[in-house]
């Protein structure tokens, strides 16, 4: 999607009449997401403020994503659109990172008109750009910045990114090429940045990376300090204090890609205890150990039944998302099969499916017996058919159940929130009914308890 944000809050007419103007279009991931909302927020701090349309601009900043060739080309056509509005374009993100097949950089090649380009997670290369083209105001208006830094997320949730960068090599994917290798923030920064989070209202906490449990693999998960106490930079331990401060600011935390490496046991019990939400986001992409291989992915899918299934054990409420790829270069009818089975026996909640796409730069290109691409497609197709019936399924089990509910938006007839089971843009909703007694009320970013009445494939209906 892209928009030109003016996302800061607003400063004093009189302070602002000469504060130069940055407009802001922001795409991709949570991850690019969260780099955009630290550029804004850096921005800020100096006294910069955000323009509402590119004639109000003096300049355009383009956070591109560069994964996947549909957006590749999106991000192109938003900074081909900036530059004939604007004129003056600052692109980041990762395409800024990206070279084509003669090794030239894609973007100063089509666009080559771009004052600068830098990769993704880059604040202070971006500054350094904004500082060329556009010069710092004098006056910053330091105290007008929030603790929580300028956030693009509605203000009851937020993103709360751990690290960057990935150390697998997953075939299909050119993120460590973009991004490089894992490098994890430190457990205080994280820490501050969540308790001020809270502080300012936040009720969820998406914990994201590209590898949430390989926290802190990186400095070899070095002690560190919160609040006078030491923790380690490690999953399970940073995990067990933001349950610890959710708990104190009666908000959720909600953990999103993480692999199903052994040390994931140990969360599970605190999510059985309510301390984090029962929900985890476990991309597993396959289930037949031969493409796993192929993937270069790291566990077998025998291996994962066996860990979902102690999971579930361990904390019956548990919902597990996932994502899997079909048609990948020399999946034969039978590997696909074993996948179906899989998901039979796994019964994931969440599903996303994606038909293999053959992503520039990847290595899985060169693999041998590439699928069809109607194949692919077929066979996804037949993945989302079985999803809907085991959702299906799943979500009917929850009628007559009572759930504490984040509402997300009101309306006159009722209002739409999500359950634990629920993360935001990616998952179901829950549609709750205007509650009959007068001193309810449904308000956004606050919590209700509320009893399930009916379900799709999707969605869940419920009353207050
Ligand atoms: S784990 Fe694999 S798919 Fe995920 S970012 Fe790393 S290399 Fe890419």
């Amino acid at each position: 999607m892209s928009n030109v944000i003016s996302a800061a809050p607003a400063a004093p007419a009189t302070a602002l009449a000469t504060a130069p103007k940055v407009g802001f279009v922001s795409l991709g991931c949570p991850k690019a997401l969260v780099d955009s909302e630290q550029i804004l927020t850096q921005l800020r701090a100096e006294g910069y403020e955000t323009a509402k349309s590119y004639e109000g601009a003096d300049l355009v900043i383009v956070n591109t994503c560069g994964f996947i060739d549909a957006a590749v080309q999106e991000s192109l056509d938003a900074i081909g659109e900036a530059l004939s509005e604007n004129g003056k374009v600052i692109v980041t993100g990762c395409l800024g990172a990206k070279k084509d097949a003669d090794g030239d950089d894609i973007i100063q090649k089509i666009h080559p008109k771009v004052l600068e380009v830098t990769g993704p997670h880059a604040v202070g290369e971006v500054m350094f750009a904004v500082h060329k083209h556009l010069p710092k105001p004098h006056a910053p208006f330091i105290d007008l910045l929030p603790p929580q830094g300028i956030k693009l997320t509605p203000k009851h949730f937020a993103y709360l990114k751990i690290s960057e960068g990935c150390n697998h090599r997953c075939s299909f994917c050119i993120i460590p090429s973009m991004r490089g290798d894992l490098v994890s923030r430190p457990i205080a920064d994280i820490m501050m940045e969540a308790e001020n989070l809270f502080k300012a209202g936040v009720k969820e906490l998406l914990v994201i990376s590209q590898d949430t449990s390989a926290y802190g693999v990186d400095v070899k998960f070095r002690m560190g300090f919160w609040n006078g106490k030491p923790v380690k930079t490690h999953m399970t331990q940073l995990v067990t204090a933001l349950g610890e401060i959710a708990a104190q600011y009666g908000a959720w935390v909600r953990l999103h890609y993480v692999y199903p490496y052994p040390h994931v046991d140990q969360i599970i019990p605190l999510m059985a205890e309510g301390k984090v939400l029962p929900y985890l986001d476990v991309p597993l992409q396959h289930a037949h150990p031969d493409v796993l291989k192929r993937m270069k992915r790291p566990a077998s899918g025998e291996k994962n039944i066996e860990r979902i299934q102690a999971w579930r054990a361990m904390c019956p409420d548990l919902t597990i998302r996932s994502t899997f790829i079909a048609g990948f270069p020399g999946e034969t009818e039978a590997e696909f099969e074993y996948l179906l089975d899989f998901l039979k026996e796994a019964e994931i909640d969440r599903l996303g499916c994606f038909a293999y796409s053959p992503v520039e730069g990847a290595t899985a290109n060169a693999l041998d017996n590439p699928v069809p691409e109607e194949l692919r497609e077929e066979r996804r197709g037949r993945v989302m058919q079985l999803q809907e019936e085991i959702s299906k399924k799943r979500l009917q089990a929850k009628v007559g159940k009572t759930m504490r509910v984040l509402i997300d938006s009101v309306d006159r007839s009722g209002g739409v929130g999500r359950s634990s089971a629920d993360a935001p843009e990616i998952d179901g909703v829950v549609y709750v009914k205007p509650p009959y007694e007068p001193h309810k009320k449904l308000v956004v970013g606050e919590f209700v308890d509320v009893t399930i009445t009916a379900s799709d494939a999707h969605d869940l209906w419920a009353a207050a």
